[in-house]
């Protein structure tokens, strides 16, 4: 009696290397699709921090035109008088990577009590502490 009979070539199904390649071509395709949402969500959240930006921006210049200030003026309690429910800027815009804003004319990670003022023409207002979030171009903001 014979163990294994000889079957036709159609009849005998995948072979293990077959079978490795194509577990491989789905790990390696499975791969590629993660990388690229990785790197999609980081760009859109790149994108939403620098409209967090630029939102901020225009509600300062809003505030400027509105009482008449000119850029470089002092306004003391400057971002206390943008932010909050009935203000410019409803509630404090957070990072979507986890990052933290800067408010004006400090750098981050200062803590010294600079008076707070209106930005100068092309000076962005609220800085993200992730390099990457910053605007590559804010001529005219
Ligand atoms: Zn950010």
């Amino acid at each position: 009696m014979k163990a294994s009979p000889n079957l036709p070539l159609s009849n005998q199904g995948m072979t293990l290397i077959e079978v490795t390649l194509v577990v491989m071509t789905l790990l390696s395709l499975i791969s590629a699709t993660m990388i690229g949402t990785h790197a999609y969500k980081r760009g859109s959240n790149r994108a939403h921090c620098i409209l967090l930006a630029a939102r901020a921006q225009q509600a300062i210049r809003t505030f400027s035109n509105l009482h008449e200030y000119t850029p470089g003026s002092e306004v003391p309690g400057l971002k206390s008088r943008l932010v909050g429910p009935d203000k410019l800027i409803r509630k404090e815009p957070q990072c979507p990577s986890g990052g933290f804003f800067v408010f004006g004319n400090k750098s981050l990670g200062e803590t010294s009590k600079k008076p707070e003022v209106i930005p100068q023409i092309g000076t962005v207002y609220l800085h993200c502490s992730l390099d990457y979030h910053t605007p590559s171009d804010t001529t005219g903001w």
